[in-house]
């Protein structure tokens, strides 16, 4: 049997995620190599309001996203099936002639497709205290040090809780996964709590290293007309 990918016509079951992320080694989610207007850094963190007037740190809710995906396409890789590139848009599109979408486009989507996951930015729970670190610069002309050339770079020290939060629709992940999609999600979601995915910048140097804390599933499905919860539970 044949699943359908395209089936966002009616939500039949939404899986939400939940939990604390917590980074084990220092991290930074930048704004790229351009910093703010009288930003006291070269690389500066990226940066939301509150309401209570301060502004802190952020983790933005598409590059969380785009960690989970690019780790879904190493497991899928592993497990021997194909895997494009997020941004080929020839394949993107004949897959939607076809309707024959493969894993990663099914559960991350593509151009053509809506995605069955949604991640929420993530804000610190509580403080989030920075530090700000000078690196020597790299010559690009000739890849090596190039002395007297300083950046500094600021970033969120070791222990901040982030709140976490993630949507899953139409794709059954929890208490059992239906479909290679949601055995997919499950080894994803496995390793977020295992502490082995990175975010931000610096991975080469361990940096961005999050494990999930206190992670809880809860599942909603339709039911005579009504949404209601099915089924929760702990991450472990
Ligand atoms: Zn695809």
């Amino acid at each position: 049997m044949s699943v359908r990918y395209d089936d966002f016509d009616k939500l039949e079951v939404l899986t939400r995620i939940t939990g604390s992320l917590v980074n084990k080694t220092p991290l930074r989610v930048g704004v790229g190599r351009e910093p703010p207007l009288g930003s006291a850094v070269d690389l500066a963190l990226l940066r939301i309001w509150f309401a209570d007037g301060r502004a802190k740190p952020y983790i933005p809710g598409n590059s969380l996203k785009g960690v989970l995906r690019s780790l879904a396409e190493s497991i899928a890789r592993i497990q021997g099936l194909s895997v494009h590139d997020p941004w080929d848009f020839k394949v993107a599109e004949s897959e939607a002639e076809s309707k024959n979408y493969c894993v990663i486009c099914g559960t991350f989507g593509s151009t053509k497709l809506a995605s069955h996951v949604r991640v929420y930015d993530a804000y610190p729970e509580g403080e989030a205290p920075t530090f700000v670190k000078t690196g020597v610069g790299i010559n690009r002309d000739f890849r090596g040090a190039q002395p007297g050339v300083l950046y500094t770079e600021e970033q969120v020290v070791p222990g901040v809780r982030w709140g976490f939060k993630m949507d899953v629709i139409n794709i059954r992940v929890f208490p059992e996964p239906l479909d290679e999609r949601g055995r997919l999600l499950r080894q994803v979601i496995d390793m977020l709590v295992k502490g082995m995915v990175q975010v931000g910048a610096r991975r080469t140097i361990g940096y961005g290293l999050v494990e999930l804390k206190d992670g809880r599933y809860e599942v909603y499905e339709v039911k005579g007309g009504a949404f209601v919860k099915t089924s929760e539970g702990n991450l472990t």
